[in-house]
């Protein structure tokens, strides 16, 4: 492949090798790696700065919930070594400082250009390239587009009579504002009790004259016992890093580094497994799925720590009615997002914080000063709207994505995504997307999922270049193979009981589809590497001439 000219010039546009579309983790990172294969690339961010997920989400309480040391980039061992984070589960603004400085550090910015949306990605046949348009009504032209567009990205606004109606301040959790917003001696509405809510809500109640929560679905969530890091903990992670980098890569199902379960649930007694309950409890965090390894295959397992966690919130919430409704009976535990917090459930002996069941009584209408929920008006200055996002799809489904004979991949994916390794989809040639669905995703520390997808996709272009290759295009079968593998995956597992947003049950309206893979970063990487040693299985590629001179003809 020669290398591109800079300006389209039978179009007049701007031509890149590559467009990313995102300037995440993803994108950031991907930018790094195709510069240093002297590619030029355009990196669209439609946010006024880098860092995705933590330039929106700036909502109080905000954190990570897979321990600092663990998420952060792994490709320069010089930043993670000279990086100091502050605590276990660093705070948004230390996260959005890192990624700041990772744009700064890799001299990143001069290809990044911000408060630019990508609209449209449209696939010219004829030229095998993509005409990408822009919100500032530009359009340029590219071989490459790489969609690191993130999977909770696109903030999921309910649809409630009369919201516009409300008097007082609207948030939303995902794009919350710049400035601190202060709660002090307002009434507060928070709706949604997922993660975001369950950060939020004590720092918000700490605030507040009255926090009322309504709640649709109680989730299950575990204490993070945040805290600062010494010193030796972090240099127990420097100097580890290699081993800890590669298990959490390839040996880890979820890309943490964390001590493996060798043993099920029931093959231990009641009394050592309440031990093991209680120890992983009192350690904190996401891990304590990691008791046992048939936690998300067995119900009896499932049952066992779904009951004990359920009787820590009894033992925590003072008022018998109030714990009951916090205690989640509609899905097995972990089968949703299991959320870490501080103080959660403490939070709701406080006097000033009501919790009002929205799935018995729902929420009727907005009007200009209360939320209306079982004929009751419950009076509030300001609504926090913690709703979720439209998961995983929701980014790329905004772009207008145009491919092979004029098919959009809206069409190709109304009844549920589809794609091979959750990398490309058929009849999209060049079009890549980073952790997308049929990937582990949002089931992994999702750090190590991007590095291993960007990592793949600078190779699979390398590959090309080096064999003057024109386009890359994941065959049917071996996307229809995927797709069911990826299904029968998850029908081996205790998740599609739940109605999560892992299944797209928090959007009216989308497909019921299972969409991260399940089978673990470790054997996922295995899959995609060999794949890749295979000439790039299950992909077809055609030599850049040929495309030229179906150009010409
Ligand atoms: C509150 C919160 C906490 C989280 N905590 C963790 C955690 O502890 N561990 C973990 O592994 N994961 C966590 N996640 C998931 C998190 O999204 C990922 O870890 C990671 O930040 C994703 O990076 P990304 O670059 O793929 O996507 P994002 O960070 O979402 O970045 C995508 C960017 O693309 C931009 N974009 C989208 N569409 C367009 C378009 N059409 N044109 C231009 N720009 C566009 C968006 O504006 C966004 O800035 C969390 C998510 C949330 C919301």
């Amino acid at each position: 492949m020669s290398a591109m000219p800079s300006k389209d010039h039978a179009a007049g546009h701007e031509a890149y090798d590559v467009v990313v579309v995102g300037a995440g983790f993803a994108g950031m990172y991907m930018l790094h790696r195709l510069r240093g294969q002297g590619l030029k690339v355009r990196v669209y961010e439609q946010g006024g700065d880098v860092g995705g997920t933590w330039y929106w989400n700036r909502y109080p309480g905000a954190r990570c919930d897979v321990e600092s040391m663990q998420y952060s980039y792994s490709f320069s061992d010089e930043l993670q070594q000279e990086w100091t984070w502050s605590e276990r589960y660093a705070p948004q603004p230390e996260i959005l400082k890192y990624a700041n400085h990772v744009a700064d550090r890799f001299n990143l910015r001069g290809d990044i250009q911000l408060d630019t949306r990508v609209d449209r990605a449209a696939f010219d046949e004829a030229a095998s390239t993509w005409q990408v348009t822009t919100s500032d009504g530009n359009t340029v032209t590219a071989k490459f587009v790489v969609l690191a567009t993130g999977c909770l990205s696109n903030a999921r606004m309910p649809h409630i009579r009369g919201l516009s109606d409300f008097r007082g301040k609207v948030y939303h959790t995902g794009h919350w504002p710049h400035e601190r917003i202060d709660f002090t001696g307002q009434r507060v509405g928070v709706i949604g009790t997922g993660s975001s809510a369950i950060q939020s809500v004590p720092v918000i109640a700490e605030q507040a004259r009255h926090l009322t929560v309504f709640q649709r679905t109680a989730n299950f969530s575990i204490p993070a016992r945040n805290a600062e890091l010494t010193a030796e903990e972090r240099e127990a992670f420097r100097s580890n890093y290699p081993e800890i980098r590669r298990f959490a890569r390839e040996e880890a199902r979820n890309g943490i580094y964390a001590e493996m379960p060798d043993r099920g649930a029931l093959d231990d007694g009641d009394n050592a497994r309440r031990a093991k309950y209680e120890q992983r409890w009192d350690r904190g965090g996401l891990t304590f799925m990691l008791a046992y390894n048939n936690l998300l295959l067995d119900k009896a397992a499932n049952d066992s720590a779904a009951s004990f966690v359920k009787e820590k919130i009894a033992e925590i919430v003072r008022d018998p009615e109030t714990a009951k409704r916090l205690q989640p009976d509609d899905h097995p535990i972990g089968s949703k997002r299991i959320c870490v917090d501080t103080d959660y459930y403490a939070t709701f002996n406080r006097p000033n914080v009501t919790l009002v069941d929205i799935k018995s009584d729902p929420i009727e209408a907005i009007t200009p000063n209360a939320v209306r929920a079982g004929a009751k008006d419950y009076e509030i200055d300001a609504l926090v709207l913690a709703t979720g996002f439209d998961a995983m799809t929701g980014s790329v489904a905004k772009i207008d994505i145009v491919g092979r004979a004029g098919r959009t991949l809206n069409q190709k994916w109304a009844e549920g995504p589809k794609t091979y390794l959750g990398l490309m989809s058929e009849g999209f040639p060049n079009l890549f997307i980073i952790t997308g669905p049929g990937s582990p995703s949002v089931l992994s520390n999702m750090i190590v999922s991007i590095e291993q997808h960007v990592d793949w996709i600078t190779e699979a272009i390398a590959f090309m270049r080096e064999r003057d290759l024109g386009a890359m295009e994941a065959t049917k079968e071996a996307e229809d193979r995927w797709v069911a593998h990826v299904n029968d995956v998850a029908q081996m597992t205790l998740y599609p009981q739940a109605n999560s947003w892992y299944m797209g049950a928090n959007i009216p309206g989308k497909p019921r589809i299972f969409m991260p893979y399940i089978g673990g970063v470790g054997v996922y990487r295995r899959i995609c590497n060999e794949v890749a040693a295979k000439g790039y299985e299950g992909f077809v590629m055609s030599a850049a001439e040929r495309v030229e001179r179906m150009a010409a003809s």
